[in-house]
């Protein structure tokens, strides 16, 4: 009965490691298990102090440790998972953009040789040169003056994140990094926070486990 006893409440069961069985008699100052160096106590990120995961709020700042960092993790996860959507968005919307460019430059090219091919065709080369001359100059402004800002006006993204695309997918990829390095400690305090709610479950499952004896 006590083995299952020892189960079930904290007190007893933080007598081992939870990771190799260790027993440890006094934590004291010590913070990781001697044996196999896992971290035993659960740092308030608020103000940065060791607990102990059997208590629930911080010894030194009085915060609900694990609920105030799970709430700022999954706040941060969030912000940045809309903020890589928002990312997704540029990024289908560039690509869609480039797309339709690459299709326009192809019209005007075909339309311009057209051209180029029937003044040669109707005129002697004395006339047919200037219109062929100013047909590419023309194409030159129009390509790379006009098509990209007003496709992107047409497509509905800002010409200056298209001009900024390096900057902005840098941007990204930190938001990227930040996320990979947010998450682990997400699923830490997420797993410490599930392990505290069991054991104060426990109590009451202790008891009905004696009425049913
Ligand atoms: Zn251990
Ligand atoms: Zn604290």
């Amino acid at each position: 009965m006590s083995s299952g006893l020892a189960k079930k409440l904290p007190i007893f069961s933080m007598a081992q490691c939870p990771n190799c069985g260790y027993a440890i008699d006094q934590l004291g100052m010590r913070t990781h298990c001697a044996k196999c160096g896992k971290q035993l106590t659960i740092r308030c990120i608020s103000c940065q102090a060791h607990n102990p995961p059997i208590f629930q709020f911080c010894l030194k700042c009085g915060s609900d440790y694990r609920m105030f960092a799970l709430i700022y993790y999954s706040d941060k996860v969030k912000q940045l998972d809309k903020q890589l959507v928002e990312y997704q968005h540029l990024y289908y919307q560039r690509a869609r953009l480039q797309l339709l460019k690459r299709l326009s430059y192809c019209f005007v090219l075909v339309l311009s040789l057209a051209v180029c091919y029937f003044s040669l065709l109707l005129f002697s080369w004395k006339i047919a040169s200037p219109i062929i001359l100013s047909l590419a100059l023309g194409n030159y402004i129009l390509l790379t003056k006009f098509l990209t800002p007003w496709l992107s006006r047409l497509i509905g993204i800002s010409y200056q994140t298209i001009t900024e695309w390096r900057q902005v997918s840098l941007i990204a990829k930190k938001w990227q990094g930040q996320k990979n390095e947010l998450q682990p400690q997400l699923a830490y305090y997420q797993e410490q926070f599930n392990q505290f709610q069991t054991y104060h479950l426990a109590p009451s499952s202790t008891e009905h486990d004696r009425e049913t004896c």
